[in-house]
């Protein structure tokens, strides 16, 4: 251990606060060979909203801060509940009732101080949906109602802006990247699959399937960023944690879908 008492520093280190300046802290993912500093670039270039920052939405915004994403937007309309404890990564007990964009504001800003952070307590409806989503490069889901998905489905596939869906209730989760043009959207995903719609406060979650599917969607996030590895697009990511059953299931398009079909 370096100090005994939090927050105190052994004399003759450097000031973490200096650390987010220059590339000593992505070392590790420089020297990933499928990131390298070019990578690196990328992902400080990045503007990414992130709606919902419940169970998904602070695990995905906890990776993507310390990976060194540049601009993360902040998106939710709650405070935090002692009930969010179990799951949401980004909060502790003197968060309770604060609103959790600013929670999470300040507990990413105390984590990686070299990235810009939005955070935006508000409620993403059919109306703001511009107003809030517009100049990212990538949204994420970290949602937890299919009515705020609706929406944001709607908006990134007219807008042409990738979206990353995620999903967690019980002991199963689900993950896709949806690309505006190329793949399905969400609208063709959930006429075929069903329990999208069921929610945690009802049936409960397991805090492990949270933190896995906010895991695999920031990894998306990072690999289409970087411009690596097989993506989720056209592929449905499933988990069910009491079977240990991980699986990728083929998704097609739905030529007659309302919202990206090319014979609506
Ligand atoms: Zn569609």
């Amino acid at each position: 251990m370096l100090s005994s008492n939090h927050g105190t520093r052994v004399p003759g280190f450097p000031d973490p606060r200096e650390s987010g300046k220059d590339n000593a802290r992505y070392s590790r993912q420089i020297a990933f060979n499928k990131i390298g500093q070019k990578g690196q670039e990328k992902l400080s270039r990045a503007k990414v909203a992130i709606v919902g920052m419940g169970g998904l939405g602070s695990v995905i915004a906890m990776i993507l801060a310390r990976a060194g994403i540049g601009y993360l937007r902040l998106i939710d309309r709650d405070v935090v509940e002692p009930d969010n404890l179990q799951r949401q990564v980004l909060f502790d007990e003197s968060d309770i009732w604060a609103p959790k964009a600013h929670a999470s504001k300040k507990r990413l800003s105390a984590i990686n101080s070299g990235i810009k952070i939005d955070a935006i307590c508000g409620d993403l409806n059919g109306k703001n949906t511009k107003k809030l989503l517009s100049g990212v490069d990538l949204i994420l889901d970290g949602t937890d109602n299919m009515e705020t998905r609706v929406i944001i489905n709607e908006f990134a596939v007219k807008n042409k802006i990738p979206f990353i869906y995620g999903a967690a209730v019980r002991d199963k989760g689900m993950a896709t990247l949806i690309i505006p043009g190329k793949t399905p959207c969400l609208k063709c995903i959930f006429r075929r699959v069903s329990g999208l719609g069921m929610d945690c406060g009802s049936f409960g979650v397991l805090p492990t399937a949270a933190g896995l599917i906010g895991t695999v969607e920031a990894n998306e996030a990072i690999k289409l960023i970087c411009g690596f590895g097989k993506t989720l697009q056209g592929l449905l990511f499933y988990l069910d944690l009491s079977e240990n059953r991980f699986d990728v299931l083929a998704i097609k398009k739905d030529r007659k879908c309302g919202i990206c079909g090319i014979c609506r």
